[in-house]
């Protein structure tokens, strides 16, 4: 449509990788049930963003993703669309432990994260539970208890929960890393890498970051599997 396409003119889009898709202009595209996509048209969004519209049918193809893009691009509609997706196709036993994980550098981001989660997903009966430090954990322990289909938490308080054995992630296969170069300036590498060893290999990952330093690409090189590069905007 006209909106994307000005889009286009406006931001500078790179993709890298093998037989990348068609970017998908339209939320019609995408084949969401129809209870979210009526949450989306309803949004009053005029068209996906252009990391959404990239980075949609390459998740849908269960590829990694890379994506560098500055602030207030969509990026969180770019890796949660393709998570209830996921969900639609591989929901697991919730009570087991979250089948989508989204690691997120502070609170504040965290809770942004899923109130984008329960507002779009909520409909779908898509459940999404948030643990971050600085808080009680009885509260985030009971949510736990209850069963989610999407855990989005700060590295730290997850490592905490992982350690005292009160959560699962074996069931985990569609994993995000969003803000990666602000949880690695935060010094939370450690906890990632701790994390992610409790993750089966067997998994999507998608990681956002807004720069491209060697730190971001080493631990991307480590995680990803061949993933597909989506840069929008000069960021390097
Ligand atoms: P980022 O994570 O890239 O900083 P966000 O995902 O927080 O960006 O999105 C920024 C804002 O844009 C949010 O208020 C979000 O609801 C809104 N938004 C998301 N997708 C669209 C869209 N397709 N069209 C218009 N606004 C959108
Ligand atoms: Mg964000």
């Amino acid at each position: 449509g006209a909106s994307s396409e000005s889009y286009q003119q406006r931001n500078e889009i790179t993709v890298s990788g093998k037989d990348v898709p068609m970017p998908m202009t339209s939320f019609e595209a995408i084949g969401l049930p129809s209870e979210i996509l009526r949450e989306l048209l309803q949004a009053g969004f005029p068209a996906p963003t252009p990391i959404q519209a990239q980075s949609w049918p390459i998740a849908l193809q269960n590829r990694d993703i890379v994506a560098i893009a500055k602030t207030g691009s969509g990026k969180t509609l770019g890796y949660l669309i393709p998570a209830f997706m996921h969900l639609k196709r591989v929901r697991k036993n919730p009570q087991l432990g979250p089948t989508v994980l989204v690691l997120s550098p502070t609170r504040e981001l965290a809770t942004q994260i899923q109130d984008e989660a329960v507002k779009f997903g909520r409909s779908a009966r898509i459940s999404c539970t948030c643990l971050y430090g600085g808080a009680p954990k009885g509260p985030q322990l009971r949510d736990l208890s209850r069963g989610v289909d999407i855990v989005v938490a700060t590295p730290g308080r997850l490592n905490d929960i992982l350690e005292m054995r009160r959560v699962s992630l074996s069931q985990v296969s569609y994993l995000v890393l969003d803000e990666a170069d602000r949880m690695l300036d935060m010094g939370f590498e450690p906890q990632i890498r701790k994390i992610v060893k409790e993750v089966p290999a067997r998994r999507q990952t998608l990681m956002y970051t807004a720069t491209w330093p060697k730190e971001v690409r080493k631990i991307a090189a480590d995680l990803l599997v061949n993933p597909v590069q989506v840069n929008i905007g000069n960021v390097n």
